[in-house]
């Protein structure tokens, strides 16, 4: 007779490649813990919380410990999601612990308690119905004659704005009474506003309806081409079959706007899920969408790990987008997991960008996604007008030339809003002494052949290394040879407010970066007060999406001449992505727009063609380079990482790493210094693993890095794998 599981197997997040065996808790059956079920165990000399994995049979002659106690009822982690955890464990080769573990909410994740979901409302009461009729026409009334039928508070919010001082008054009168409302309550019918598709959103629309279990779509259309309005009546189609809908954005996309149009449009209550809510909020929409309670969810980056029991279609907006990839830990990428997802779950999957990125495109092209096109702006808006601005030997103020502070001018006096993008911030990227050439430097991350300039903030004030966030005061006087003349060079974003503030006093100037807006709220706040006055807009890269600014008739883009020449293979499609997604805040609405490309390289093929030919074209020519070159989507890339306080241990354990992969079908180059050589005290080098076909990558990693997490010189250094790595720095 076969012995029956006596041991369950636990995934802990710790980075160790292997699980941990234990004997149920003290007076339970190994069966009696389900597989997803949490545990919390003693390991080493506390306590940790993990996930049971497996059932397994004791080895004889093994002394195990006890689990301490199981937690929940069942299982937190089931069906589609645990299996796709364990896939992506298995393709990251990260540590099935940790891969689980950052699937699940923080407050999870430590142990704590289910959150309760339970949706309170209210209903009229025996006392309430006999009053009902005899009320004064108001307020409460009304409200009264809705609570007729239990309703919570999403639902008041739809039907009843200004709900809470009646309710108050009904409660106080003794009529209504609070109740727990298990069953989803269907909400009004929901609000108007729905277009009449044009030609191509139809097409498309009708093309995700006809999808019939896993379809994965490239919705390719230019700015203001109604995707958004593509994906809200795909979602719809959804909700209207009785499936969950996840909607995946970038971090900087979650305005409050983009929520309230999606509330206002789809009639039910939309779950937002990033990392403005605190740990409590995450874990309930978490476990709401869990236990089928969320029927939309819209999140950033970590919103790809909601259980979606009832799945029925995942959108991603904007799938370029850089912050899609976890660039610690464990470095998932969303968009690449959701289509995984999608898949395991027999659903459609929406990716929809301006720019898409070329492994998108690549697989548009190659007939694994079906591409649909957007080419119009939807409504009456027009696409802006670029111009590339030549300033070669052109006076300069704040990096600003004379023309484009006079188109400034000119879109002011006419009433209108004003973008100024320039992606760096602070005051000046360098602070240089005039008389000897000293400049300063960051202690924690240069090199003697390699030096790290601190940026200039606070109008010269302070120094700040935007690497590994080092502070300090600016020196009165050069350290090298104390002369006074120390200047800031160049121009962030703060010295172009400066600037633009003392030209411009007569209209609200303001600055959009992360030193000025640390969070959404305040972006949002910053968006309120301007409305639709006049006025001028400097920013980063947090203004090249988000909010729409219908008023907004010119931008105008300086600096970009560093990104033209960088080294990093995937530069350009970063530039050419940001440069199209920043022209497209032009013009959203009936105003016609104006973008100026301001630059000292008028004649470079990458403008030339941006502006010629649209991103298409860019994308044409990039993607024959990369094939050219053996880059990706041609090729695919791991990047082993490894740093310490000096150089030797990272390289030997580089060089170790190869030597092992020499026996496979991949190319290994390296071990070299990373582009960014020293970092916040450590140095840092790299292998870049690559090979003309994923699973001969993968199989040569599957063998090597379980010898990786034992080789001697593993313990030396803190590494790390990155597989489809974004940035190799
Ligand atoms: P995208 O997401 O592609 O940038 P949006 O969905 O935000 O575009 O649409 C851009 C603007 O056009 C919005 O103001 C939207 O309300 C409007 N719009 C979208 N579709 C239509 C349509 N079929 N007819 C008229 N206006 C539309
Ligand atoms: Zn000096
Ligand atoms: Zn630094």
């Amino acid at each position: 007779m076969a012995a029956s599981p006596s041991v369950l197997r636990v995934a802990l997040p710790v980075p160790l490649p292997r699980l941990f065996d234990y004997l149920p808790p003290l007076g339970m059956a190994a069966e009696a813990v389900a597989v997803g079920q949490r545990v919390r165990v003693p390991f080493g000399p506390r306590e940790a919380c993990g996930l049971v994995v497996a059932h397994g049979l004791a080895e004889p002659g093994v002394e195990l410990r006890a689990a301490l106690a199981a937690l929940d009822d069942g299982p937190v982690l089931q069906g589609e999601l645990l299996a796709s955890l364990r896939w992506l464990a298995g393709y990251l080769h990260a540590p099935l612990g940790e891969v689980l573990a950052t699937g699940l909410p923080a407050s999870l994740r430590r142990g704590e308690p289910l959150p309760d979901i339970a949706r309170r409302g209210w209903v009229l009461n025996e006392a309430g119905r006999t009053a009902l009729p005899a009320m004064r026409a108001g307020k409460p009334k009304a409200l009264a004659a809705l609570l007729a039928e239990a309703r919570d508070e999403d639902a008041l919010d739809a039907a009843h704005p200004g709900w809470r001082a009646p309710l108050r008054a009904l409660r106080e009168r003794g009529l209504v009474d609070g109740v727990v409302l298990d069953a989803v309550v269907a909400m009004a019918a929901p609000a108007a506003g729905a277009f009449q598709p044009n030609a191509e959103q139809q097409i498309a629309i009708d093309a995700i309806r006809a999808a019939d279990g896993f379809a994965p779509f490239l919705l390719d259309g230019v700015t203001g081409s109604g995707k958004t309005e593509v994906y809200l009546q795909a979602i719809a189609d959804c909700l209207a079959r009785g499936r969950q809908a996840l909607v995946l954005v970038p971090e900087i996309g979650l305005t409050p706007q983009a929520l309230a149009r999606f509330r206002a449009r789809l009639g039910v209550p939309v779950h937002a899920l990033h990392s403005g809510l605190n740990d409590n909020e995450r874990a309930a929409t978490w476990w709401a969408a869990a236990t089928g309670k969320a029927r939309v969810i819209v999140g950033t980056r970590s919103a790809v790990f909601v259980p979606l029991p009832e799945a029925g279609l995942i959108v991603v907006d904007e799938e370029h987008d850089g912050s899609y990839k976890q660039f610690d830990g464990i470095r998932y990428h969303a968009r690449d997991f959701a289509v995984v997802r999608a898949r395991a779950l027999g659903v459609p999957a929406v990716l929809g960008s301006a720019t898409p990125a070329l492994e998108t495109l690549h697989n548009a092209q190659a007939g694994r996604y079906a591409h649909l096109r957007l080419r119009q702006r939807a409504g009456a808006a027009r696409p802006p007008q670029v111009r590339v601005l030549d300033v070669r030997k052109r006076p300069l103020q704040a990096g600003l030339s004379d023309e484009a502070l006079a188109a400034v001018r000119a879109a002011v006096d006419a009433g209108g809003q004003v973008l100024v993008f320039r992606n760096r911030r602070g005051y000046a990227p360098v602070l240089l002494c005039h008389d000897c050439g000293w400049s300063a430097h960051c202690p924690r991350c240069s090199t003697e052949d390699r030096p790290t300039p601190m940026t200039v903030h606070a109008h010269g004030k302070r120094l700040q290394c935007h690497h590994c966030g080092h502070r300090k005061p600016s020196p009165p006087a050069c350290p090298d040879c104390a002369s006074l003349a120390l200047q800031p060079q160049g121009n962030g974003t703060e010295r172009i407010e400066a600037e633009l503030q003392a030209r411009f006093s007569e209209v609200p100037v303001l600055r959009i970066d992360r030193g000025s807006t640390g969070h959404r709220d305040a972006l949002q706040k910053h968006f309120d007060d301007l409305g639709t006055r006049r006025g001028i807009l400097i920013g980063t890269q947090m203004l090249a999406k988000g909010h729409d600014l219908p008023n907004l008739t010119l931008v105008v883009v300086v600096g970009i001449d560093e990104g033209l020449f960088s080294a990093d293979f995937r530069s350009g499609e970063k530039l050419a992505q940001l440069l199209v997604q920043v022209a497209g805040r032009a013009g959203r609405a009936e105003r016609a727009g104006t973008v100026l490309l301001q630059t000292h390289h008028p004649d470079h093929p990458l403008l030339q063609t941006l502006v010629a030919g649209g991103y298409h074209a860019f994308v044409d020519g990039e993607l024959a380079l990369r094939e050219a070159a053996g880059f990706p989507p041609f090729a695919h890339l791991a990047l082993l990482r490894a740093e310490a306080r000096h150089a030797e241990p990272p390289m030997q354990f580089l060089q170790a790493a190869k030597a092992t992969l020499d026996a496979f079908a991949v190319e290994a180059s390296g071990p070299l210094l990373a582009p960014m050589p020293r970092r916040a005290g450590y140095v840092r080098a790299q292998l870049v693993v690559s090979a003309p076909d994923r699973r001969a990558l993968h199989a040569a990693l599957d063998a090597v890095v379980p010898a990786l997490h034992a080789a001697p010189e593993a313990r030396r250094v803190r590494w790390s794998l990155d597989v489809d790595p974004v940035d190799l720095y």
